[in-house]
């Protein structure tokens, strides 16, 4: 017996607990969110694309984070010394939506959480998911821990693991796996941004190109700071000394671009390290639980694909749950997880190629053609399903070939 009964049980009150709880309430599940964290919680992953807007839209909790004002991303600026490649997301190959927001995720999230609160969504701060038991018919027995160390359990049909790094189900059933990756380490901060420039160059989001492996990020936000980070290889992070904030502002003197503007700024904390971050899993769905965002597979931070894959996991998750609680049969190889790894699968393909040099080619080759930055600004807004996009659907295929076309063009000139 179990102290509470549910329908569905999320794990985690991030952006991907938080949509998947907004769509199971408006279709009448009874559902309890557990969260570790105490809100508001920061947490890394403020760029987002315009496609989680359209999750946002469709459980109703787009009107709320309007309200905040949050700094409007229309597109992503990304500079290799001289050169730069801006993407305006207003032309891309699919249709949809043509901004997004550049988000302090501390700010954010809370939104999402007090926007549930206010609607009557049962969640818990401050309670640990530490165990999960599961019957042969894929019912389940969670235990929680609640801040004072009291144990309580809870009986749930599903649970929705959202819990991002926590990987709560990953670890209880021994589902992680290598990520197929390079290992990419990444150190960031946020700064009083003092010496912002007025207008678009001081709000524009970009991606600093230091070499093939090694990047900067610098993401404005409307209450004045930023957030800044280095991403390159593992042994790259580890090869620079001292504490967390010397080894930030020694990176920072490899940017030409920004050095000047980021000098002697104030971190408004420790400069935080993740080492290895890209996370994979053997399955993303069993018998009564889904995984979804982060717990279920995080690939890299180039593309700010992050937040958007845990809103369209964790919405496709509380869909397909809704449909077995109506008794309608789903098929969760074909409806969820093979609709997840194609998405997974293009972005994947992007990061890949982005590291061995093929990706940064075509975005820096001048001209620029046109239709390809067409599509390929697409997949950068999200729109990662879109098969009448070639760089969707040819994805393994054309990055490549259109890197080794440039390469013989560049061949013949020389
Ligand atoms: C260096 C770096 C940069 C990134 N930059 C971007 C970016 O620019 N844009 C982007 O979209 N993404 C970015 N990401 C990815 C982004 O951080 C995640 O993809 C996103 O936060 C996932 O959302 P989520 O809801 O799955 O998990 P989270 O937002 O991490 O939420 C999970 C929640 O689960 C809770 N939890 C954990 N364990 C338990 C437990 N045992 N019991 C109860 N609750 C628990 C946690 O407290 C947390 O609140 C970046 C990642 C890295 C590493």
């Amino acid at each position: 017996m179990s102290d509470e009964n549910v329908d569905v049980l999320v794990i985690g009150a991030g952006p991907s607990g938080c949509v998947a709880a907004s769509y199971l309430q408006k279709s009448g599940c009874v559902i309890k969110v557990v969260e570790k964290s105490k809100f508001p919680r920061f947490v890394i992953g403020e760029s987002l694309l315009p496609r989680c807007m359209d999750h946002f839209e469709e459980t109703g909790l787009l009107d709320c984070l309007k309200a905040q004002n949050f700094e409007v991303k229309e597109g992503a600026r990304f500079i290799k010394g001289k050169e730069v490649c801006d993407f305006d997301f207003s032309k891309k190959h699919t249709e949809g939506w043509n901004w997004t927001w550049q988000v302090p995720r501390a700010d954010f999230d809370i939104v999402l959480v007090n926007e549930l609160i206010e609607r009557g969504v049962d969640i818990t701060l401050e309670q640990e998911v530490i165990d999960v038991i599961f019957n042969d018919d894929g019912t389940s027995i969670t235990t929680i821990k609640t801040k004072e160390g009291q144990i309580n359990t809870i009986g749930a049909k599903y649970i929705i693991d959202s819990s991002g790094y926590g990987r709560v189900l990953p670890r209880l059933l021994n589902l992680e796996k290598p990520s197929e990756l390079l290992n990419q380490s990444s150190i960031f901060a946020h700064v009083k941004d003092v010496k912002r420039p007025e207008g678009w160059e001081g709000t524009r989001i970009t991606f600093d190109v230091i070499d093939t492996r090694t990047w900067f990020w610098v993401i404005p936000f409307s209450n004045g700071t930023t957030s800044i980070g280095f991403v390159g290889s593992t042994e790259f992070i580890e090869s620079f000394t001292g504490n967390s904030t010397k080894k930030l502002a020694d990176m920072l003197k490899l940017s030409d671009y920004y050095h000047d503007r980021f000098e002697g700024v104030d971190f408004l904390f420790h400069p935080v390290e993740i080492k290895n971050y890209s996370k994979s899993v053997t399955n993303l769905y069993g018998k009564g639980y889904v995984l979804t965002g982060n717990s279920a597979e995080f690939l890299d931070p180039v593309f700010s694909s992050g937040v958007t894959f845990a809103t369209e996991s964790a919405l496709l998750a509380a869909k397909l749950i809704t449909k077995e609680l109506q008794n309608i049969p789903v098929n969760w190889e074909v409806e969820y997880a093979d609709y997840i790894k194609k998405g997974v699968n293009v972005f994947a393909t992007y990061v890949k190629e982005w590291y061995t040099g093929n990706l940064q080619k075509i975005f820096f080759h001048k001209p620029e053609n046109p239709e390809i930055k067409k599509q390929i600004c697409a997949v950068l807004a999200g729109y990662v399903w879109d098969e009448t996009n070639p760089f969707v659907k040819n994805h393994h295929r054309l990055v490549k070939t259109v890197a080794h076309i440039i390469d013989m063009e560049k061949g013949k000139s020389e």
